[in-house]
């Protein structure tokens, strides 16, 4: 059945998927409920990637969970709601009465709509009182958030539109893999690609490497985990060579001198010795963003997850910062520099307080005035807030452990799958009194829960979502959801009311939370205050801050001032400390991890949808050919990684264009298949991110297969 407007015209949404959201419309009928076409808006021009045509699929798949389930007798069988609910509220209380509030855990996900980001961090501090939830983008974003914070006292991935990029004739992106990943934002890469102006720094040839390199661009092919001194080296070379932005840096930063200090000491050489790019190349790079700057033809730095996951990714972030600041890029209009974020509500999924250490508005849970807000907001004394709780690696890490959580409720995310050191994760996850999953699928982490509550997904449910440019989106209802599948709101308004909450405390209708999420925001440095359903209904482009219902929305940051105390931009000193395991003897290769174009995340989702699963293939090691040989196999070969922490099977894809020393592993897969199963969970000391990017392996034929 569809839903009375679906019916009338088609619905206008945006894409399940990545933080791009590409506008979509959704038309009745067809095989799946719905067709998918793309639909004209700013970021994607009318474009979708394969996993945006196809998601449909979802809508109708056999494997759609439509009943609660619960675990009896070692297996998952249907129950009512009212069965599984109890269930979980009795093995809550049970927690708690064993171990404290802290013995519930909360894991939510950068999927989650705005409005159930914040509804989750509340249903945790207020009805759960524990200070334990984070989410699944600490794997994801921290270290670029962390870095923007410190640098320009805020962080919005893109503190400008995508659109401000297509007119650009230099762009740096470093770490990312967009033309994979997010392929409609390529086409706001070709005035670059095709001015010879687009540099792409990663250890891999990926597609994004290509379309550089076909306009006349340049590869940086560092050597994994050298991000950071590659950025220290071409500071040294902007500075040395003329580069250095003087006016600007006097009259927008601070801090230069010291960072300088610690780019000193990279010189080209040196710099070139522990990364692999030769001096050429990044004197190069430097130039053509220079020059562009200067005549003003748009420069910009971004990053991504290359640089970001690693147990130095702040610093990292960091460094790039300091050389997009040198030049004299930020807050300067067609220039800049940004944070390319990864998943579909990866900007707003870190506002609105679903983090350890964060209250709604991008607060931060240990100022007074920060609680006192929210507190009031939620109707509570300040006191009862909890305060910061385990990040996510952390949290997982502690479970089951004597002081730590003895329940876990997870919504948004596959752990299973996606968390680092994943085979020890799965073991902490089997020694809990109670796994709930709220999932719309029987994922790999579902499938081992005590309980499973079938919620909504993408084209069942209203909501908003904030897309990497932190403009806020409508999230619309297409169809009907199947079976007794509920809304994730109503399933903690039904939590809630089961652990002594009034129900009016956790409404159920998106857009009344909205209006809540917006009073818990406002005067926060993520400020939703004045954007309303019914503004985002007439279609206008409203990028937070906005302040209040007349304020237009704030698409460029930084123009006049940056978002610290002074208004200058922080330049932070920051030092090479290498990856947290280095090869050895036994392990003598480096494997990386990322996605490849057919799935996404964990692949839960996509290795169901058909068309994906047959284009992306199964589970292989990208590898040079003369790695491969040495290591007794060949392309093609059924194949064997081990590392530290695990062992992962692979089928072998040699690559001419792969560095010696390195391998590459998506992370999509599951069981024996599972990249997470070697990846370090070193932390970075401010972002608390795991170091998925650096593992020592080797590979090795699998024999018996
Ligand atoms: Fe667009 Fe990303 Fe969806 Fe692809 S996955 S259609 S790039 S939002």
């Amino acid at each position: 059945p569809l839903a009375p407007e679906a019916a009338a015209a088609p619905t206008k949404t945006h894409c399940p998927y990545c933080g791009l959201q590409c506008a979509m419309a959704l038309t009745p009928g067809g095989r799946f409920g719905v067709s998918v076409s793309g639909r004209q808006f700013p970021t994607n021009r009318g474009g979708l990637c394969q996993k945006g045509w196809t998601s449909a699929e979802l809508l109708r798949h056999p494997d759609r969970l439509e009943t609660p389930l619960i675990r009896e007798a070692g297996q998952l069988r249907p129950a009512s709601w009212d069965e599984a609910l109890d269930r979980v509220v009795d093995g809550f209380r049970a927690a708690q009465a064993a171990g404290g509030p802290d013995a519930v855990g909360i894991f939510g996900g950068g999927g989650l709509t705005n409005e159930k980001a914040y509804q989750l961090g509340k249903f945790a501090r207020v009805a759960l009182r524990t200070s334990n939830i984070d989410y699944n983008g600490r794997f994801c974003m921290s270290s670029a958030a962390g870095a923007g914070i410190r640098a320009f006292g805020l962080d919005r991935g893109l503190p400008f539109p995508v659109s401000d990029l297509t007119s650009a004739k230099a762009i740096l992106l470093v770490g990312g893999n967009v033309a994979e990943t997010m392929p409609p934002f390529v086409g706001h890469l070709t005035a670059a690609a095709e001015a010879g102006g687009l540099i792409v720094a990663d250890p891999r040839r990926t597609p994004t490497v290509e379309r550089a390199l076909a306009g006349g661009g340049l590869h940086l092919q560092l050597a994994p985990g050298t991000d950071l001194p590659l950025a220290l080296g071409m500071l040294h070379l902007a500075v040395t060579e003329g580069h250095l932005d003087r006016e600007y840096v006097d009259a927008r930063t601070t801090g230069f001198d010291d960072a300088w200090l610690a780019a000193a000491q990279w010189w080209p050489e040196r710099t070139e010795r522990v990364t692999g790019v030769p001096v050429a190349a990044m004197r190069r790079a430097v130039e053509i963003l220079s020059r562009s700057r200067q005549s003003d033809t748009g420069a910009y730095v971004l990053t991504a997850r290359g640089t970001e996951q690693h147990a130095t990714g702040t610093d990292t972030v960091s460094a790039w910062i300091g050389l997009a600041l040198a030049l004299g890029l930020p807050g300067r209009r067609g220039s800049g520099y940004g944070a390319v974020t990864g998943q579909g509500n990866g900007q707003g999924g870190r506002e609105h307080g679903q983090k350890a250490d964060q209250l709604p508005g991008y607060r931060k849970i240990t100022d007074p005035a920060a609680r006192e807000h929210v507190a009031q907001v939620w109707g509570i004394d300040p006191a009862e807030l909890p305060g910061p709780g385990r990040s996510a690696y952390e949290l997982l890490d502690a479970l089951g452990q004597p002081d730590g959580p003895r329940a876990l409720m997870v919504h948004g995310a596959n752990l299973a799958v996606s968390a680092p050191r994943a085979g020890h994760v799965v073991d902490r996850l089997q020694s809990l009194d109670l796994l709930v999953v709220c999932d719309f699928l029987l994922s790999e982490t579902a499938a081992m829960a005590d309980v499973v509550l079938p919620v909504l997904q993408w084209a069942e449910e209203e909501g908003t979502m904030t897309s990497l440019e932190g403009r806020v989106l409508r999230r619309r209802r297409g169809v009907e959801p199947p079976g007794e599948a509920r809304s994730e709101l109503e399933v903690l308004q039904d939590l809630a009311i089961r652990l002594g909450q009034p129900a009016s405390r956790f409404p159920t209708a998106p857009r009344e939370v909205f209006d809540e999420l917006r009073r818990a925001s406002a005067g926060g440095v993520a400020d939703y205050s004045g954007i309303t359903y019914d503004r985002l209904e007439t279609g206008e482009a409203l990028h937070w801050p906005c302040p209040a219902v007349d304020h237009p929305g704030t698409p460029r940051l930084f123009l006049d001032r940056f978002a610290t105390e002074d208004g200058r931009a922080r330049f932070t000193p920051v030092d090479h400390r290498g990856p947290s395991e280095e090869p050895d003897v036994d392990f003598p290769l480096v494997a990386t991890t990322g996605r490849v174009l057919a799935h996404y995340q964990s692949g839960a989702q996509t290795r169901r949808v058909s068309e994906l699963a047959e284009a992306a293939g199964p589970m292989f090691v990208q590898v040079h050919p003369d790695t491969a040989a040495r290591a007794g196999v060949r392309d093609g070969d059924n194949a064997v990684v081990l590392g530290r922490r695990g062992r992962v099977e692979v089928t072998v894809r040699c690559d001419e264009s792969m560095r010696l020393d390195t391998v590459f592993l998506p992370f999509h897969f599951a069981g024996d298949a599972r990249a997470n199963l070697l990846t370090n969970p070193a932390l970075d000391p401010t972002s608390r991110m795991p170091e998925f990017k650096v593992s020592a392996v080797r590979l090795e034929p699998r024999v018996g297969v």
